[in-house]
């Protein structure tokens, strides 16, 4: 099923029936990414997926993961080149005023919310998939990097 995510939800109703969420949003909706000159897909999306519920503590939780296809321009041979970004998302429910446990903070990035708060869902995904960014895009496979096919064409020259 593919469906755009809204961007205003309930963040409590969602944990108290334990709902999914799964759809895609796309990038014009998130203005940090399209203004980032990084990016050169401006017309791509992001998936995400989220489950709201509580864990064995009882801790209210919104667990998931994302998947986007971002371009870079690669920084070694500066061709555009497709990036598959997928990260993790783990965080948990506060309200303002709460002490959170050291050790749940290692599993959840904790988020303020308090009970009649709503959640803004593509702010709240941007900033998961512009923290999961790579700091210097290049190009994984050397084959695929146009740097190394002119090194090795020049390597063959030599030779
Ligand atoms: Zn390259």
């Amino acid at each position: 099923m593919l469906a755009y995510l809204p961007n205003e939800i309930s963040p409590w109703q969602l944990i108290k029936s334990s709902s999914t969420l799964e759809g895609e949003i796309l990038f014009t909706n998130m203005p940090r990414v399209i203004t980032d000159k990084e990016v050169l897909n401006k017309t791509g999306s992001v998936w995400a997926d989220l489950k709201f519920g509580y864990d064995n503590k009882g801790i209210p939780i919104i667990q998931g993961s994302i998947r986007a296809n971002v371009y870079f321009t690669c920084q070694r041979c500066l061709q555009p080149m497709d990036t598959e970004i997928s990260s993790k998302i783990a965080l948990c429910l506060v309200y303002e005023d709460t002490n959170i446990d050291q050790y749940d903070k290692l599993l959840y990035e904790p988020i303020a919310c308090n009970a009649i708060d709503n959640l803004f869902l593509w702010d709240l995904i941007e900033d998961e998939l512009l923290l999961s960014f790579p700091i210097a895009p290049k190009h994984m496979q050397q084959s695929n990097c146009l740097s190394e096919k002119i090194s090795s064409i020049r390597n063959l020259n030599n030779t």
